[in-house]
């Protein structure tokens, strides 16, 4: 019980900093999903935010995702669970039938191995285009100058990339990488961002995030 009281006062603080950063940019602050971010917790920790009502949850790796969420789904049939990490394209298969939305689609060699999963499964889930917009080698996402490729290549595949999403190089402040991210959207008339973390959701709902994606923040820290 101390748990779930716990975990809703969370939930309602960053309910309501969402409110006030939306109302501030002069935005409806339903326009502004907030997806708790479940990776390394496990079923046990993730029943008390189900418990509230919360049904929007991302996780990054499949593997993990899959000793899960099967088994939450049976009892919370509305649930919607998004990859938010790597994928690496021989797991597009079980990520297809995994998941609801997958926020990393980052590299050709991955729109042919969803593409071709889609088919197989017959089901289509909406997709995000990954930018690695600090231009890091170590980290995922296409390059800035090969957004508007990779999202003709999806097209045409049949993929739906409704949005972009990125991770911004810690230890600098974000603000400029969301507004080149929304900017990138923008030009390619894209409406959805997945953009803002625990640290920094707010400056994100300011220029212009429509996925939050809060992990520490609700959870608390990850071991
Ligand atoms: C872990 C993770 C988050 C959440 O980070 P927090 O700082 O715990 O809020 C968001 N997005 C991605 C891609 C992640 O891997």
């Amino acid at each position: 019980m101390t748990q779930m009281m716990e975990c809703d006062e969370r939930l309602n603080a960053i309910q309501d900093k969402i409110v006030k950063a939306a109302k501030l940019a002069q935005r409806e602050a339903e326009d502004v999903r907030l997806m708790a971010i479940s990776k390394t917790r496990s079923a046990d920790e993730i029943r008390p935010l189900l418990d509230t009502g919360h049904r929007l949850y991302g996780e990054n790796r499949v593997q993990e995702a899959a000793t899960k969420w099967p088994a939450l789904r049976e009892e919370f049939s509305d649930v919607a669970v998004h990859l938010v990490g790597q994928l690496q394209s021989n797991k597009a298969e079980e990520a297809v039938q995994l998941f609801d939305a997958i926020h990393s689609l980052d590299r050709p060699s991955l729109v042919k191995a969803l593409a071709k999963a889609m088919d197989k499964l017959n089901r289509r889930i909406p997709c995000f285009v990954q930018v690695n917009i600090g231009e890091e080698s170590q980290k995922g996402g296409c390059a800035i100058d090969d957004v508007s490729g990779l999202l003709e290549s999806a097209r045409s595949a049949g993929i739906e990339v409704v949005g972009l999403m990125c991770v911004p190089p810690t230890g600098i402040h974000p603000a400029p990488y969301f507004a080149l991210l929304a900017k990138l959207a923008k030009d390619n008339g894209l409406p959805e961002l997945s953009m803002g973390m625990s640290g920094d959701f707010e400056s994100a709902i300011k220029l212009g995030a429509t996925y939050v994606r809060v992990g520490t923040a609700l959870f608390g820290p990850r071991a």
